[in-house]
């Protein structure tokens, strides 16, 4: 199979790990007799310096022409870098909502998966960690409260904030049919997170899930109010596999999934649209404290790699290549600083991708 993939190194740590991404890829690729075909654009920082804009028309067609996007991360120190002195709509994280929009990517997914040998790194009570967990925040990511008309108005002498929360029955239907799709490549069970004991647009959410769930027989489905949701995901985290929200409450579920697992160096994710399409990228940020002296951990971006090869290539077993020589490597004692812990080997972010390539 030929992959045509588009690149955004970005800024910080970006090319970095985007390099490690790239030599796993190939080295799969040359295992399982598929051809990688990358293409790299420029985006944040990066495309400001050379283009005087976060992400250019040409980059998005670029994008829009491959099969699936790889980043790394954008942005610089947000307290002392020039881009911070530009206005909003001219600063790296710009281009990113650029992009996003520009492919349509509506369904992010998050997962969150404690390794055994990094559960010391996990905040959880013993009793609650030695369960492990594997899960995967499936949010809507273009609609709900931050797409919603806001305005600012002055009342009876005094300001008032007012912010919408709209969702119609196709944007849930779409992302819906989603996150059943990647419960059935999973353990095939769909915990759907709402407040639909206060609001309407969750009554209408629970609405449509239900009905989509009637087509996926297979996937069992359950309801879960945010606030327990919230609650479970510290006091037994092991229960959920897929859960499928709206913007804002996936926008707090994730981050609190992703504190968790106690590394944030490790955490994946993907952005996708109505077709196969998707933007991979790890969770964490752009790192500019530490960017350029190869300690950075590629794993987060190494594992939206074997996403990118799961979900819009369908190709499982090479994923499963991927994610197996990440348990491997682990396993093996060699860390990279931020997961470093004393009895263990501390190895550099080139290293690493090559032990991760020696164990394709
Ligand atoms: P960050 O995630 O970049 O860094 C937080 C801390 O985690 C830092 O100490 C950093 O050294 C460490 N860290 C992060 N990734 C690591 C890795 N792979 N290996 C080892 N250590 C790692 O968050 P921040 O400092 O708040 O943000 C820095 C920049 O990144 C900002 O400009 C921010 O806007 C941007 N950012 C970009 C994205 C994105 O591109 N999607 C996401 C989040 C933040």
């Amino acid at each position: 199979m030929i992959l045509n993939i588009t690149c955004i190194p970005g800024d910080g740590i970006g090319p970095e790990i985007v390099t490690q991404a790239k030599k796993v890829l190939e080295k799969v690729a040359s295992k399982y007799g598929h051809e990688m075909r990358f293409t790299d654009i420029l985006m944040g920082g990066a495309s400001i310096d050379a283009c005087g804009e976060p992400l250019t028309d040409e980059a998005i067609a670029t994008a829009k022409a491959a099969d699936a996007v790889l980043m790394g991360s954008i942005g610089g120190n947000t307290s002392t870098s020039p881009w911070y002195k530009l206005p909003p709509e001219k600063r790296p994280e710009a281009g990113l909502l650029k992009i996003r929009k520009a492919l349509n990517l509506f369904a992010n997914l998050r997962p969150a998966y404690l390794y055994e040998e990094l559960a010391a790194a996990c905040p959880l009570k013993e009793e609650i960690s030695k369960a492990g967990f594997d899960m995967l925040i499936m949010r809507e990511l273009t609609g709900g409260l931050y797409f919603g008309e806001r305005k600012t108005v002055e009342e009876n002498g005094e300001l008032k904030a007012i912010d919408t929360l709209t969702y119609s029955e196709s944007e849930i239907r779409r992302i819906a049919i989603k996150g059943f799709e990647i419960a059935r490549k999973r353990r095939k069970k769909v915990t759907s997170v709402d407040k639909a004991n206060v609001l309407d647009s969750s009554r209408l959410w629970r609405k449509v899930v239900n009905e989509v769930a009637e087509n996926y027989p297979d996937v069992t489905v359950e309801h879960m109010l945010v606030d327990n949701c919230a609650m479970q995901l510290v006091k037994d985290p092991a229960q959920f596999d897929v859960i499928l929200t709206e913007n804002m409450f996936g926008d707090i579920l994730s981050d609190e999934a992703s504190m968790v697992t106690g590394s944030i160096g490790m955490l994946s994710s993907a952005s996708l649209n109505d077709s196969k399409f998707g933007l991979y990228e790890p969770s964490h940020g752009s790192a500019p404290d530490i960017a350029g002296q190869d300690i950075a951990n590629p794993i987060a971006t190494v594992l939206s790699a074997a996403m990118m090869l799961r979900y819009s290539f369908d190709l499982d077993k090479e994923a499963d290549a991927i994610e197996n020589a990440v348990r491997q490597v682990l396993k093996d004692g060699y860390r990279t600083g931020d997961i470093y812990s004393a009895g263990t080997t501390k190895v550099g972010c080139n290293e690493m991708g090559d032990l991760l390539c020696e164990r394709i």
